[in-house]
């Protein structure tokens, strides 16, 4: 069985990443997208297991202490982690994984996963960051003073990434996301196998 492919898509808070990879997975049930743990509180609507797995600064040590995540950072003052089991069954199983998750944590992934295809999602503007983090109105201005500032050094680490994904349109920057997706199905380095087995 051929393994699926990891897509990790970064970029600073309020770029768009979560409304982006919700509307793909609207329109790819196929792919997984896997779903972080957080040590902060739910924000209003937000389902456990769906949005993330809340839990405790106690059990999120304890599951980094086993092992337990593929990445994890502090961000703002919170623990954020992504659970290695699932991602990996379903990239094992030949399910395409995305990660949605900030740029220290794509760099961890990057480290030890460098097969993976790392996605940067950028607004057009500075000012566009700040009135999408305002408009989404989850977070108190100190905080969104903080998540400004982690944008900044977030686009400088861009260039580490394989493409930018530029979301000043919802519908246009999906339809970037399934031409990547897409592409990097197509590319060679990834379908040897197919090409082998065809030649026996
Ligand atoms: P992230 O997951 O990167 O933190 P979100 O997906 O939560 O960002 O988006 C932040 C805010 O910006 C949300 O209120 C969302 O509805 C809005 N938004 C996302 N993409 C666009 C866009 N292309 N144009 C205008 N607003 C957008
Ligand atoms: P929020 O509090 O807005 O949900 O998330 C804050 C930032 O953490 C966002 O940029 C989000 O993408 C990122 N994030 C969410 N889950 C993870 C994770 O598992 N690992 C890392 N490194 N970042 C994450």
């Amino acid at each position: 069985m051929k393994k699926g492919n990891l897509f990790v898509v970064s970029g600073p808070s309020g770029a768009g990443k979560g409304t982006i990879c919700a509307a793909y997975m609207n329109k790819h049930p196929e792919a997984f997208l896997s779903v972080s743990a957080t040590t902060r509180e739910p924000r209003e609507g937000e389902i456990e297991g769906v949005h993330y797995h809340f839990i405790g600064e106690d059990e999120f040590k304890d599951r980094l202490s086993r092992g337990g995540f593929l990445e994890h950072t502090v961000y703002c003052g919170h623990y954020y982690g992504t659970p290695s089991d699932a991602a990996m069954e379903a990239l094992e199983s030949g399910r395409d994984v995305i990660l949605e998750i900030e740029s220290d944590g794509a760099m961890q992934v990057r480290s030890h996963y460098p097969e993976g295809v790392f996605i940067f999602v950028c607004p057009p503007s500075m000012e566009a960051l700040e009135a999408r983090l305002r408009g989404r109105g989850t977070e108190p201005d100190e905080v969104i003073a903080q998540r400004l500032e982690k944008a900044v050094q977030e686009l400088g680490r861009a260039h580490k990434y394989n493409y930018l994904l530029l979301n000043d349109d919802v519908e246009a920057a999906v339809r970037r996301l399934e031409a990547i997706i897409d592409a990097e199905r197509c590319y060679m380095p990834r379908n040897i196998g197919f090409v082998n087995d065809f030649i026996k």
